[in-house]
């Protein structure tokens, strides 16, 4: 009973759903439910006299039952969801990682600038498996890279002009993928160049430059395969964009910044890798 007591303390500090798996198995790798937790706690009840240890007890009860009944309702619980996601990091990562979190609240020094898509399915610390201070990362519709420009895009700018001056960042990664959205928006915008959007065809126009090269190179390829294509040249568009930071083009002429290109396939799993080719020739200068 103690073992199984023990249990349900772990369940109750992490607030979880009905079905608890991983940190919360019990001794034979099972996962604990919260009708066994319950169960559990109701037998300890009755076996205790210590009437502090029933009081605990008795609210444990009231709690487990609480969320028993709300997770019984089927419905997603966003603030249960962050609760939980922050409770697992809090106690899998944090706690476990005192020194790495204890430099990082000092200040942070990493090696990359990412520019990444919003895309859900693509995060690149996910993907990349980059710990907390390693990639300082951007991320918007197309991972695109806007050229200098101190009117529009600013955020961009700003983003990239802290990483590249105060961060000293030694790589910036520009990062497509496979099946996105913003490159096939870039793709259907219509010749005359009419925009049913308030923002994202505007915005995606950044990569049209990719878009021209494709279409003149594979002019009789499929749409689906041209937006394929597009994923990557739209990549090298920003590449070419991040040397109009003239911040950038001092870094990368001294050798104290590399401009990668890369491209996520998440139907396949592939990752592919490449370095800017564009001649740096004194002009740019
Ligand atoms: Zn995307």
């Amino acid at each position: 009973m103690a073992g199984k007591f023990k249990n349900c303390i772990t369940l109750c500090c992490g607030k979880k759903p009905s079905v608890v798996e991983d940190m919360t198995a019990n001794g034979n790798g099972k996962p604990v439910h919260i009708d066994d937790a319950i169960d559990g706690l109701k037998k300890l009840l009755s076996e205790k006299d210590d009437s502090q240890a029933v009081a605990v007890a008795a609210a444990k009860i009231k709690q487990l039952t609480a969320e028993l009944a709300e997770s019984d309702s089927g419905e997603f619980n966003p603030v249960e969801r962050i609760r939980d996601g922050f409770a697992r990091f809090k106690k899998e990562k944090y706690e476990t990682n005192p020194t790495l979190y204890g430099e990082l609240a000092k200040g942070q020094s990493p090696k990359f600038l990412i520019f990444a898509c919003a895309d859900s399915r693509v995060c690149p610390s996910h993907i990349l498996d980059f710990q907390p201070g390693e990639a300082f990362v951007v991320r918007n519709i197309a991972n695109m890279v806007p050229p200098f420009d101190t009117i529009k895009h600013s955020g961009a700018g700003a983003a990239i002009e802290y990483a590249v001056l105060h961060l000293k960042v030694e790589n910036i990664v520009v990062i497509g993928h496979s099946c996105c959205g913003g490159i096939k928006g870039l793709m259907s915008i219509p010749d005359d160049g009419t925009t049913a959007s308030d923002f994202i065809e505007q915005w995606v126009k950044i990569g049209l430059p990719a878009k021209s090269k494709v279409k003149t190179d594979w002019s009789d390829m499929e749409h689906l395969d041209l937006c394929t294509k597009c994923e990557k040249e739209a990549v090298n568009v920003s590449l070419g964009n991040l040397l109009t930071y003239p911040f950038v083009r001092e870094a990368v002429v001294n050798k104290k910044l590399s401009i990668k290109g890369a491209h996520y396939d998440f139907v396949n799993g592939a990752f592919d890798l490449w370095n800017l080719d564009f001649g740096i020739s004194s002009s740019l200068l």
